[in-house]
């Protein structure tokens, strides 16, 4: 596995790829790597692509200091699980070669608007304006095939998805399904941060989901079955809604489809979220 962390290397070791007639595969992540992270390196590899993964914690998607600094860091462990997982170039850029004014704004930003100030956008304000402007600039350099994102931050690939349509990029996005540990919690690199007993209390934003799945009824009963499960278990709940799962528009009660269902909350003072399918039926 290349390592690398040099802006002008990375788009030469990319070019080079291309060059050769073999396709760029572009995992973008913030390291802290767990296994959803690894299901996306092999779904890459699986799928033919060079595997180029970025591990860069991108300060301008945080809209809060304090989260950015606990944010965990583990570049020894996320090596080891990048190689065992495919990776064929794993790039490690630092902050002065991505936002070389930072702290200060960088002029440019991508705002794709409507869609990101919903649900994490509303209560993180400017966080897609920073996940947009952080993964246009991976493609420019990158110039990959396609790209992986998971479903478990749903609304950031429906971010994504929209920004390529709007601006042309020519990449195909792949949305790669939630990975869960043995207990239904979804991996996230956040879930270091809480104890045994908030795992315990987390573990409801999985169960909520797997309640509405098994329950065809109209979008607000889905609705409040989810906030039901949420409080119940003590989870400062920041959002639970059934929605369009391109728009995010949120389902009306006439409405009878396959939707999505979205859910946010804090356990321990850690952010944590979730999404599923869910079937609404009209009334
Ligand atoms: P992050 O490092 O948290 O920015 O995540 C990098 C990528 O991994 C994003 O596309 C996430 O959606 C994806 N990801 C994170 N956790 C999971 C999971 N449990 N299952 C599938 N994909 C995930």
């Amino acid at each position: 596995m290349l390592r690398l962390s040099d802006i002008a290397e990375w788009r030469s070791y990319a070019n080079g790829v291309r060059a050769k007639g073999r396709t760029v595969g572009l995992v973008p992540t913030m390291g802290a790597l767990h296994q959803g992270h690894a299901a996306l390196f092999r779904a890459a590899k699986d799928r033919g692509d060079v595997v180029v993964a970025t591990l860069f914690v991108n300060p301008r998607q945080f809209n809060d200091a304090g989260d950015l600094e606990r944010y965990p860091r583990t570049p020894e462990l996320d090596r080891s699980l990048a190689l065992d997982s495919g990776v064929d170039c794993l790039i490690e850029p630092t902050l002065d070669a991505m936002w070389p004014a930072y702290p200060a704004p960088t002029p440019t930003t991508v705002s794709v608007g409507g869609l990101s100030d919903l649900y994490e956008g509303a209560g993180r304000p400017g966080h897609f304006d920073g996940v947009a402007s952080v993964v246009a600039k991976l493609f420019a350099i990158t110039g990959p095939a396609r790209a992986y994102f998971g479903e478990k931050d749903f609304q950031q690939l429906a971010v994504v998805r929209q920004m390529v349509r709007d601006l042309a990029f020519d990449v195909e996005v792949v949305g790669c399904p939630i990975v869960r540990d043995h207990d239904g919690l979804a991996f996230s690199s956040r879930n270091a941060r809480i104890s045994k007993d908030g795992r315990r209390q987390a573990l409801a934003l999985s169960e909520a989901l797997a309640c509405v799945a098994g329950h065809a009824d109209c979008a607000s009963a889905q609705r409040a079955r989810l906030t039901a499960t949420l409080r119940e278990a003590g989870v400062e709940l920041a959002y639970a809604d059934v929605v369009d799962p391109t728009t995010l528009v949120p389902s009306r009660d006439d409405e009878t489809g396959e939707r999505r269902a979205l859910v946010a909350g804090f356990v321990e003072g850690v952010r944590l979220l979730d999404n599923g399918p869910v079937r609404i039926v009209g009334r």
